[in-house]
């Protein structure tokens, strides 16, 4: 027996071709992702935390066979009086095919039922009403009358001040109106019968690759694995509108090469087009001479890592708060020959991590040169939050503002670029490209992985802590290594 689920729906109304193989080859496409997995577990655990809204609930529980949660559900319809959590609705289908929606919070009201969605997330997005109106189409095919739907998200103003105020933590909206209208207006039933029919029909509809195409698409590297053949293409060019790259694509232009002369790019793509035709590294050296020069010696190069979750871990945060947990700062005196200074710190879980780290970097960054960071306003961001806390360093904070200097400067305006940067200008798009150096050694290789391994820590489910401690030391120390590289890089290709 196949079901035809609302994840199956909503994947229908991006991409039919994603719909049909979710639906038809289903053990292909479960993820293994860390990423995915860390951003479900997220997504339950603010679940679970909006089940506290409800004095007692009846809990379904996930743990069965798929079969033997439907049953749980329905009998939970028959007789539970106060809230149902986690039912999955089912319904007869157009054939013999079942259709399913994993509900999260029903509320029987009357003969009615109040039905709540829960999104770990601060704001109401597109894609959430559409979610909504195939639960009610679903509850109302299997014979329930929803009264109201309610969207349960997190409150962004929530500030944790010791245990989790659960009401203060979300924020409740009435959404009756906007999925009504939805399903007037999309005329749902036809919309869920096509979806329905696409997905049992024996050949998979083909879809062109196209704006609706997500980078984290399962199905990504099949279906572009033409265009990702062409080394330079147009879907790299940067800061290129994804509307107009399928305009262009429609036309039969896939690679840099092939645009037209007369095809309107603007200075900076050229710069790239032409870099990429020739295989060249552009450097306009008045420009890189004239940032090197006005750097003031000694220089610090500063990275943070930080975590954010949607449930506040710690205390004066609040959902999807930016919390430095680590810092890496080399300090060159006055020779970029030189070996630098080392300085780090991780944040061993106790005490208020962003006082300690404004603590230490008062007494590290001294009082005069620059500071050098990779996409400075992330840094000055996460020092300006800390400040915020702790306003007695305010004064101390603007004199350190003034002293930033951002080395993605040259590289967003092109004053350098490198073929190999496929028109990105992140930091570790142009470390390799510039220096050959890169991250595939180490076991932490981006700041989200880093992110997801300190969480690890904070939440105790990591096993061996030390060697999680000792592979971020690495890989945020690669990161202010990396911005002294390229410098270093820079005064050689001016030179
Ligand atoms: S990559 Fe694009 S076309 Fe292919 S399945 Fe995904 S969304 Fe559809």
């Amino acid at each position: 027996m196949s079901y035809f689920s609302k994840t199956i729906f909503m994947q229908f109304l991006q991409c039919p071709k994603l719909a049909w193989n979710v639906y038809n080859i289903p053990n292909m496409f479960t993820s293994t992702d860390p990423a995915t997995k860390a951003r479900m577990a997220e997504g339950k655990a603010v679940e679970a935390h909006a089940r506290k809204l409800f004095p007692a609930v009846t809990l379904i529980d996930h743990s069965q066979s798929f079969d033997d949660i439907v049953d749980q559900s329905n009998d939970a319809l028959s007789y539970s009086t106060i809230p149902i959590c986690n039912a999955i609705l089912s319904s007869n289908g157009f054939s013999d095919r079942l259709l399913t929606a994993e509900t999260d919070i029903l509320v029987p009201c009357d003969d009615e039922y109040l039905l709540y969605e829960v999104k770990a997330s601060t704001r109401a997005k597109p894609e959430h009403i559409p979610d909504i109106a195939f639960q009610k189409y679903v509850a109302e095919k299997r014979g329930l009358r929803i009264r109201q739907c309610f969207l349960i998200l997190l409150n962004g103003k929530y500030i944790r001040k010791g245990e989790i105020n659960t009401r203060q933590l979300f924020k409740i909206g009435d959404v009756t109106e906007g999925v009504q209208q939805y399903g007037e207006s999309s005329d749902i039933n036809a919309q869920v019968e096509n979806a329905f029919e696409v997905c049992n029909q024996a050949k998979c509809p083909e879809t062109e690759i196209g704006v609706h195409c997500s980078s984290d698409c399962p199905l990504r590297n099949t279906c572009w694995r033409e265009v990702n053949k062409i080394k330079h293409n147009i879907f790299d060019l940067y800061r290129m509108p994804s509307k107009k790259a399928f305009g262009w694509y429609k036309q039969g232009i896939t690679g840099i090469e092939d645009i037209p002369e007369d095809y309107p790019l603007t200075k900076l793509q050229k710069i790239q087009a032409k870099s990429e035709k020739t295989g060249e590294i552009h450097a306009d050296r008045k420009e890189i001479k004239k940032f090197l020069n006005q750097l003031t010696y000694p220089l610090y190069f500063l990275d943070f890592e930080t975590f954010s979750s949607a449930i506040p871990l710690i205390d004066n945060s609040a959902p999807y708060s930016v919390v430095p947990f680590q810092y890496s700062l080399h300090i060159i005196d006055e020779d970029l020959s030189k070996e630098p200074q080392h300085h780090s710190w991780i944040w061993g879980t106790e005490g208020e991590p962003r006082s300690i780290m404004l603590e230490q970097l008062k007494s590290l960054l001294g009082n005069k040169g620059n500071i050098i960071a990779y996409n400075a306003l992330f840094e000055q961001m996460v020092l300006k939050q800390a400040v915020d806390l702790y306003p007695k360093q305010e004064k101390w904070l603007n004199n350190i503002l003034k002293r930033f200097e951002d080395l993605l400067q040259p590289f967003r305006n092109f004053h350098i670029y490198h073929p190999a940067q496929k028109g990105s200008c992140s930091l570790k798009a142009v470390l390799p490209a510039l220096t050959g150096q890169d991250y595939s050694q180490l076991q932490i290789q981006d700041g989200e992985q880093a992110s997801r391994a300190f969480m690890g820590i904070l939440n105790g489910q990591i096993a061996d802590k030390q060697a999680i401690l000792e592979n971020l030391e690495r890989y945020c120390g690669q990161d202010t290594m990396a911005m002294l590289e390229i410098l270093r890089k820079m005064r050689s290709i001016s030179a």
